[in-house]
C-alpha cells in the first residue's frame, strides 16, 4: 500500500475536477456569508431595542424606525418600537435560514457533482492504469480509496469549504463592532482565542496522523474482506473458514483500536476546548457585568457583546473542527491522489489498415519486473502469420512473460518486438491488444449474460458468429442446455460454471473477435483429453487461420502445432517439430519422459482404484 508524494499535477488533475462546480461553490459562500451577516445583525437590532426602552430615550434609534413607531402607536411609541425590532429581528432571521437552506442545497449539488466525477477519474485510471501498477496493490485498498476516501472528499466539500470564508467574515466585521462600543472588553472578548486556534492547529496535525493509520487500516480490512468473499469456495473447500476469521479479526480489532485511539484524543481534545470555549463567554460575561455596574456598558451593550462574542468563539471553534476535518480530509486527497497519478497505459496513433496478417517477430526481447533479474533474456522468434506455435517449459521458465510482453502489459528492457512489420511499442496499445485475442488460465467471466461475455471483445457481432464460436469451443450445446440459452445470467465471477466451462466460454469469447493471432495460455487445463484434441481440431481446421500461440502444460495440448518453443529460465532453449524435438535428447524429451511417468502413474493408480 504504497503511498507517493503529492505532485503538482495530481493537483491540477483535482483543480480540473473541480471545473462546473466553482461557481456553485462561490454562490454557496455568498448565501452562507450574507447569512452570517443577517445573524450578526439581530444582536445589534436588540442592543438598540434594550438601549432605548431602557433609557427611554430614542437618541441612539434609527430616525426611519423611530418614525414607524410613532405610525404604529403614537401612544406607546416604546412599545411599538419592541415590536417592531423583533419583527425585524424575525425577518432577518428568516432570510438568514432561506439563504443558509440555498447553501446547503447549492453545496450539495456541487459536492456531489464533484464526487461524482471524481469517482469517473478514479474509474478511467485504474482501468488505464499499466499492469505493473496492480503488482503492489489490493483490490479491496483501491476499493476503500474510491469510495470512504472519495466520501471524505465529498463531506469536507459539502460542509466545510465555504467555512473558512465564514470565520473570516465573523473574525473582520465582528471585531470592529465590538471595538466600536468597547475596546477594552474586546480585548477580553478574545483574548483566549489565539489558545484555541494554536491548540487546534497542534491537534490537526496529530489527528491527521491517527487518521491515516485508521483510514490504512479500514483499507486493510476491505483487502482482507473482498478477497475472503472472492475466495469463499477455496476457504471452505480447505475448511480454513476458522483460520480465516481469525485473520479477518484481527484487521478488524486494528482497525476498531485505531479508530478508538483517534476518538479517544478528539473527546479529549473537544472537552477541553469547550471549557476553554465557555471560560472565554464567562470572562466577557462577568467583565460585562462589572462594566455594567460600573455605568461603563449599556445592558444593550452587554447583551451584544455576549452574543457576538458567543457567536466569534464558538464559530472559531467550529472552524477547528473544519481544521480537524481537514486533516482527514489531506489524507483522503493524498489516497485519492495515489490513484490518480498511477501511471497510465500511453495513447498512441492507430495505424489505418485495420487488420494485420499475424507476423509477430521477437527480436532480442529481454524484460525484467523489477532489477533485480531479467525474467525473459534475449528472445529471438519469427512467427509465420497462421502458424501454430507451442509453448512449453517448468512453472516460472517465462512463458506468460514472453505473453505479456506481446501484450504490451510491461515494457521490454531490450529488442523489439514486431507484429506484421510495425515496432508494437510505436502503434496504440488498444489497436495491439484487438489484434491479439488472449485467454488466460483462469479466465475472468463478469457476472452478467452468457452474451454478454461473449460479446465483450466484438460488440457488433451477430448471433451467427457467437454460435460459431461456441460450436468451435464446444459450449454451444452447454449453453442451450441453461435455462435461459445465451441469456443466462452467470454467477460471480461464473461460479455456476465449471472450471472447464468456463475457459470454453473465454476461449469462445475471444474466437468471436477473429483476431490475426490468438493466444492460449493453458486455456484448455480444465478440460479432459477427448474435448481438448475436439477443441483443437475444431480451431485448426476453419477457415480463419489466425497465428496461434498455445502455451501448454500438458503436453498432448501442443503434440499438433507447427512448432514448439522450449523455454528454461527466461530464455529459449529448444524450437523444432514434436517429432524433431522428441527425437533429440534435451529438455523437452525430459519434459515428454516426466508426463509419459506421470501419466501412467496416475493411469495406473486410476486402475488400482477401479479394481478396488
Ligand atoms: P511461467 O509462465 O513460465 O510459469 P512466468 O512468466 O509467469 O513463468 O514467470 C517468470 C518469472 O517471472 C518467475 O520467476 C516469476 O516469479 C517472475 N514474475 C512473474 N510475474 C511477475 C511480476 N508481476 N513481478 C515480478 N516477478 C514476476
Amino acid at each position: 500500500m504504497a503511498n507517493t508524494p503529492t505532485s503538482k499535477s495530481s493537483y491540477r488533475n483535482l483543480w480540473s475536477i473541480t471545473r462546473g462546480h466553482r461557481t456553485l461553490y462561490v454562490l454557496a459562500t455568498l448565501c452562507s456569508t450574507l447569512a452570517i451577516a443577517g445573524l450578526m445583525a439581530v444582536p445589534v437590532i436588540a442592543m438598540y431595542a434594550i438601549d432605548v426602552v431602557e433609557n427611554q430615550d430614542f437618541g441612539a434609534a434609527n430616525k426611519f424606525l423611530l418614525q414607524l413607531a410613532n405610525y404604529f402607536g403614537a401612544a406607546t411609541p416604546f412599545a411599538s418600537y419592541l415590536v417592531i425590532s423583533a419583527i425585524i429581528g424575525v425577518i432577518v432571521t428568516t432570510l438568514a435560514s432561506v439563504l443558509q437552506f440555498l447553501r446547503g442545497r447549492l453545496s450539495a449539488v456541487a459536492s456531489e457533482g464533484f464526487a461524482k466525477q471524481l469517482r469517473e477519474s478514479l474509474y478511467d485510471r485504474t482501468n488505464h492504469a499499466q499492469a505493473k501498477f496492480f503488482d503492489h496493490e489490493e483490490v479491496g485498498d483501491l476499493v476503500q480509496r474510491c469510495t470512504s476516501d472519495v466520501e471524505t472528499l465529498r463531506q469536507f466539500m459539502h460542509n466545510d469549504v465555504d467555512a473558512l470564508a465564514r470565520a473570516l467574515l465573523l473574525v473582520f466585521v465582528m471585531v470592529p463592532i465590538l471595538l466600536w462600543r468597547h475596546p477594552t472588553l474586546t480585548f477580553y472578548s478574545v483574548m483566549l482565542l489565539p489558545i484555541i486556534v494554536a491548540g487546534g492547529i497542534v491537534f490537526f496535525r496529530f489527528v491527521a496522523k491517527l487518521f491515516r493509520a485508521a483510514d490504512e487500516a479500514e483499507g486493510k480490512l476491505t483487502a482482507v474482506l473482498q478477497e475472503n468473499l472472492t475466495g469463499v469456495r477455496v476457504v471452505q473447500a480447505f475448511a480454513r473458514e476458522e483460520f480465516e476469521y481469525k485473520r479477518f479479526d484481527r484487521e478488524n480489532q486494528n482497525f476498531r483500536d485505531k479508530y478508538i485511539r483517534m476518538t479517544n484524543y478528539e473527546s479529549w481534545y473537544w472537552g477541553i476546548s469547550d471549557f476553554v470555549c465557555t471560560v472565554q463567554i464567562s470572562i466577557v460575561t462577568i467583565g460585562g457585568g462589572y462594566l455594567l455596574a460600573q455605568g461603563q456598558l449599556s445592558t444593550g451593550e452587554l447583551l451584544l457583546f455576549v452574543t457576538l462574542a458567543s457567536i466569534v468563539v464558538w464559530r472559531i471553534r467550529q472552524l477547528i473542527d473544519v481544521v480537524e476535518r481537514a486533516g482527514k480530509t489531506l489524507v483522503s486527497l493524498e489516497r485519492v491522489q495515489y490513484l490518480l497519478n498511477a501511471e497510465q497505459e500511453p495513447v498512441q496513433e492507430r495505424p489505418k489498415d485495420l487488420r494485420t496478417r499475424g507476423r509477430i517477430v521477437f527480436s532480442n526481447v529481454s524484460l525484467a519486473y523489477n532489477d533485480t533479474a531479467e525474467h525473459i533474456k534475449n528472445i529471438d522468434l519469427t512467427i509465420e502469420p497462421g502458424e501454430k506455435i507451442g509453448l512449453v517449459g517448468p512453472p516460472g521458465s517465462g512463458k506468460s512473460t514472453l505473453i505479456r510482453a506481446l501484450l504490451r502489459f510491461y515494457p521490454i528492457k531490450s529488442g523489439s518486438i514486431l507484429l506484421d512489420g510495425k515496432d508494437i511499442h510505436s502503434i496504440d496499445v488498444d489497436w495491439l491488444r484487438q489484434q491479439l485475442a488472449c485467454v488466460l488460465q483462469e479466465p475472468f467471466l463478469f457476472s452478467r449474460t452468457v452474451r454478454e461475455n461473449l460479446l465483450l471483445g466484438k460488440r457488433d457481432a451477430v448471433e451467427q458468429e457467437l454460435v460459431d464460436a461456441t460450436r468451435k469451443s464446444l459450449m454451444h450445446e452447454t449453453i442451450t442446455g441453461f435455462p435461459n440459452g445465451y441469456d443466462t445470467r452467470i454467477g460471480e465471477r461464473g461460479v455456476n460454471l465449471s472450471g472447464g466451462q468456463r475457459q470454453r466460454l473465454a476461449l469462445a469469447r475471444a474466437l468471436v473477435t477473429k483476431a490475426p493471432v490468438l493466444i492460449l495460455d493453458d486455456v484448455l487445463s480444465g478440460v479432459d483429453t477427448h474435448t481438448e484434441n475436439e477443441i483443437l481440431a475444431n480451431l485448426a481446421n476453419k477457415e480463419h487461420q489466425p497465428t496461434t500461440i498455445i502455451v501448454a502444460h500438458r503436453l498432448t495440448t501442443i503434440r499438433n502445432v507447427d512448432r514448439i518453443v522450449v523455454m528454461e529460465q527466461g530464455r529459449i532453449v529448444q524450437v523444432g517439430s514434436h517429432a524433431q524435438l522428441f527425437a533429440e535428447p534435451g529438455p523437452y524429451r525430459e519434459l515428454c519422459d516426466i508426463q509419459g511417468l506421470l501419466d501412467e502413474s496416475i493411469q495406473y493408480e486410476t486402475e488400482l482404484a477401479a479394481n478396488g
